[in-house]
Order: structure tokens, then C-alpha cells, then sequence
């Protein structure tokens, strides 16, 4: 039953949408969403939209998730950062895709809860770790991809700083309510930025972001 409600999210949401990468959409189907998400709100898992959590945070969409891990071109071999944890979905569905993530989450009580369910459902290759993702991780820099799941008002510059060579960047950059999903990608002679569709995120809130010293 909840894997033919998975099944339909994968055709109809991803696939129809035009999600064609196959390891992207053998990964969708393979995450249990709902296991994400509170009691009270799993029979909606696998409706085609972001859901509250906790904290005031929400669980991405699901083409959402899908699209950022396609656009990050993931072959397997990555060390990944993903900055916004929130529930801790979509870095099990990019544990699946690269060979080691870290995802940073800035309240520790959502950060804790992810780790925790990671941990229960048996993704091995992934950490979370709480605090304020803007300054990405320099300790374990450089990344092969780096995925942003928070809106922020620029790209903050620790995390292009902490790109490998050839490896991409994916945020959502715009205003409070509205953004665009942006693709930077390391180059041996700089950056190429791509413009990849509208969003809405929640705000990326930290030192390189919406920030105490940054954009109000
Ligand atoms: N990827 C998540 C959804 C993310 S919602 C999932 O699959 O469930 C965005 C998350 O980014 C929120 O949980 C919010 O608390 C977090 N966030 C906002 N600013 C942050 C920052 N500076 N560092 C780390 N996490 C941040």
C-alpha cells in the first residue's frame, strides 16, 4: 500500500515532471517518506507538496528532493554537504546517491530527531551535525556537491569556497517568498552558474545568510 502510493509519487510527480535520471528515481522510491514525518501527518506523505514538521520547519516536496539531487549530477563516489537538515528525507535520499554526506541542521532538537531516525532505518553514510550551516564545514572541506535546502539572499561564500574541483553547488537564491535554484560549479578557471527553475524555501538563517549581520 505505501510502497504503490511511493510507486505513483515516483511516476507521476518526478517522472511526468521530467526527472530522468534513474539512480535519482530508484532513490525516491527506495526512502520511506513517511518515516520522516510525525504520526499525524504520515497517511499525507506521499502527496505531491512540502509538509509542516517540527520547529516551524517543513519537509520538502518531494520533486523538490529530486530535482536538486539530479541537478547536483551525483555518480556515487561524492562526499556530499547538505546544509538544512530539517527531517533528515532528502540526505537519505542523497546517502544513496553519494558515498559520504554530512548535513548540518540549525536547531538542535531537529537536528537530534534526524540523526537519530538516520541512524534507525540504517543509512550508514550519513551524520548531522547542529549549527549554523552559512559557514558550510571547513574542517572536512573540500565537497564534490554541496546541496542547500534553505533560501538564502546571495550565495554564501564559505560554501562556494568550499567546492572541490568540478563540484556543484545547488541553492535556492531570491527573497523571502520567491527564489531561483541556482547550479554553481567549480571550474579549473573559476565558477559557471546555471539558473534552474522558481522555488520556495524556507530562509536560510545564519552568519553568510538572513543573518545578525547580514540581510534583514
Ligand atoms: N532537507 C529537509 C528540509 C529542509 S527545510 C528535509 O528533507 O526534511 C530547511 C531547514 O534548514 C530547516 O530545518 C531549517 O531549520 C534549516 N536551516 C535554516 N538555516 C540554517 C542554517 N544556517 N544552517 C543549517 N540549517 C539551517
Amino acid at each position: 500500500m505505501i510502497e504503490q502510493q511511493r510507486q505513483a509519487m515516483v511516476r507521476e510527480q518526478l517522472q511526468r515532471r521530467g526527472i530522468t535520471d534513474t539512480r535519482v528515481l530508484a532513490a525516491m522510491e527506495r526512502v520511506p517518506r513517511h518515516r520522516f514525518l510525525p504520526a499525524d501527518a504520515q497517511e499525507k506523505a506521499y502527496a505531491d507538496r512540502a509538509l509542516p514538521i517540527a520547529e516551524g520547519q517543513t519537509i520538502s516536496q518531494p520533486y523538490i528532493v529530486a530535482l536538486m539531487a539530479q541537478a547536483l549530477l551525483l555518480r556515487g563516489d561524492e562526499r556530499l554537504l547538505e546544509i538544512g537538515a530539517g527531517s533528515g528525507y532528502a540526505a537519505a535520499v542523497l546517502s544513496l546517491l553519494a558515498a559520504d554526506v554530512v548535513a548540518i541542521e540549525r536547531i538542535p532538537t531537529l537536528a537530534a530527531a534526524a540523526e537519530e531516525r538516520l541512524i534507525s532505518l540504517g543509512y550508514i553514510n550519513v551524520r548531522v551535525l547542529s549549527g549554523d550551516g552559512t559557514a558550510g564545514l571547513p574542517g572536512e572541506a573540500p565537497f564534490d556537491a554541496i546541496s542547500v535546502a534553505a533560501a538564502s539572499p546571495w550565495v554564501p561564500r564559505p560554501l562556494r569556497e568550499q567546492l572541490a574541483r568540478d563540484g556543484r553547488l545547488v541553492i535556492p537564491v531570491g527573497g523571502r517568498d520567491e527564489q531561483r535554484l541556482l547550479r554553481i560549479t567549480r571550474t579549473p578557471t573559476g565558477e559557471r552558474l546555471e539558473q534552474l527553475s522558481g522555488v520556495r524555501f524556507v530562509p536560510l538563517l545564519g552568519k553568510h545568510a538572513w543573518g545578525e549581520h547580514g540581510a534583514r
